[in-house]
């Protein structure tokens, strides 16, 4: 029999809701010489201890990696401050969120989410099985979180809460999530997504734990990709209480945080790496203040960034800008007709696209 034409189509069908997705498109990788200020990455390169951490797991990925990553979840556990069970580790926090939603939505069943936010969200979503109901942003990028709550339905069964939100920046605060989860059914799951969370200098921000301990349906993300500069091994973990969090550790995929990204979480987690790491932070939350504050002196208007990025409303103006930062050597994360979203780098990439954007006033 002749091999089958790999070109050629099936007639599988496929799922509704994923035949409909839209495209995850990522950061474009930079070619040549380009900063890329589109993914959120951490500039710096990876955490010393982590590295030889690394280095000393690679002769050992013959074997399959602990699969309940149990050293991982202690060490997390520890430096968070809450008990192993609670804790639920996958592979980046976006795979975490994926098997959260697994493990609570049925068909049908109301995610509520802010727009614009994380991209992933709707297509979570609607891998989950579930319906999305979106509820815009403010004009300056804040959640609108009395009009989330009054978007609350009997279908609803997660809200997604993305703080610092990505891609425009500010933070939910604390007076602000209490009213919301004050009035939310205990029945519907609330995740806390903290992506950015080692950015956040503002003393408004939410203590989530303290959050989570009084709303045992409030489940906290948090990820190893940003701050500790781990994105390309993909650590990120969920905080719950023991009930859900054993709910979501069974939706997760065997074996999903891979042998040397356990390795490399735990050394990322132990007092050299995470002092290094804050150091780094600091930097960037200080480039943070000068890239704003300078696009702001320019005329834009920056709304209050707590993260590792800016947002710059271009309108429809954002696909011409993205590709007059990209000749000029600057990869930036356009969203069509809305605006561009610009990682905080390299202090010389960073300028590089104040230069570019004082010519766009
Ligand atoms: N949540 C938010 C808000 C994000 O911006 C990101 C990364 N873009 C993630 C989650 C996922 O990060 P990771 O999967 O790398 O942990």
């Amino acid at each position: 029999t002749p091999a089958a034409d790999p070109a050629s189509s099936s007639t599988v069908p496929l799922r509704a809701a994923i035949a409909a997705l839209p495209a995850y498109v990522p950061g474009a990788r930079p070619s040549g010489t380009a900063w890329k200020l589109s993914s959120n990455e951490n500039p710096y390169p990876p955490l010393t201890s982590v590295l030889a951490a690394i280095q000393s797991a690679a002769t050992d990925v013959n074997r399959y990696p602990d699969m309940y990553a149990t050293e991982l979840v202690e060490t997390i556990a520890g430096h968070v401050g809450v008990d192993a069970a609670q804790v639920v580790v996958g592979n980046g926090s976006v795979a975490v969120l994926q098997h959260v939603l697994e493990a609570v939505v049925e068909p049908g069943d109301e995610v509520l989410f802010p727009w614009r936010s994380f991209e992933a969200y709707p297509i979570i979503t609607a891998v989950s099985g579930g319906t999305p109901v979106t509820v815009p942003v403010t004009a300056d990028g804040r959640l609108d979180l009395p009009a989330m709550a009054a978007a609350v339905t009997g279908r609803t069964r997660v809200v997604l809460v993305c703080t610092p939100n990505n891609p425009t920046g500010p933070v939910v605060h604390a007076d602000e999530l209490d009213a919301f989860l004050a009035v939310v059914p205990r029945d519907v799951l609330v995740v806390v997504d903290e992506a950015y969370l080692e950015f956040v200098r503002d003393p408004q921000a939410p203590d989530a734990l303290a959050v989570l301990r009084a709303h045992p349906n409030v489940v906290v993300l948090r990820t190893l990709s940003k701050a500790y500069g781990l994105a390309g091994l993909r650590v990120g973990y969920a905080l719950a209480e023991p009930r859900l969090a054993a709910g979501i550790r069974a939706a997760s995929t065997p074996f999903g945080v891979n042998h040397l990204a356990q390795r490399a979480a735990i050394a990322a987690l132990q007092p050299p790496a995470q002092a290094e790491m804050a150091q780094h932070v600091d930097a960037l939350v200080a480039e943070r203040t000068r890239v704003a504050d300078a696009l702001r002196e320019q005329g834009w208007d920056v709304p209050a960034t707590q993260a590792n990025f800016v947002w710059l409303a271009t309108g429809e103006r954002t696909a011409e800008l993205a590709a007059a930062a990209t000749a000029a050597g600057v990869l930036v994360r356009p969203f069509a007709g809305e605006g561009v979203r610009v990682s905080i780098g390299e202090v010389a990439a960073n300028d590089a696209f104040l230069a570019l954007a004082a010519t766009w006033r």
